[in-house]
């Protein structure tokens, strides 16, 4: 019997954090990977769509961390 949910490893679901004192609202993220990254209305910095990224976005996820030019994007693991 499995009562701790055991078999659901949350520990390689990927994250993705924007530090907002070094984006300045470039827009690449956005350009290169819009499934994954959003642009703030109210002062056109990165919003991340998922608090966990779907594995089918992953991909996504680092190709738009790698298109920003002032390295604001960390993508955990
Ligand atoms: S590309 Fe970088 S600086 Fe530009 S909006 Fe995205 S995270 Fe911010």
């Amino acid at each position: 019997m499995n009562a701790d949910n055991s078999s659901i490893d949350r520990s390689v679901l990927m994250q993705v954090e924007v530090d907002l004192g070094k984006c300045v609202g470039h827009a690449q993220c956005f350009a290169a990977a819009s499934a994954v990254y959003d642009l703030s209305d109210e002062d056109g910095t990165c919003v991340i769509r998922y608090a966990e990224i779907p594995s089918a976005h992953e991909a996504e996820a680092r190709h738009g961390a790698d298109a920003c030019p002032e390295r604001a994007i960390t993508v955990i693991p």
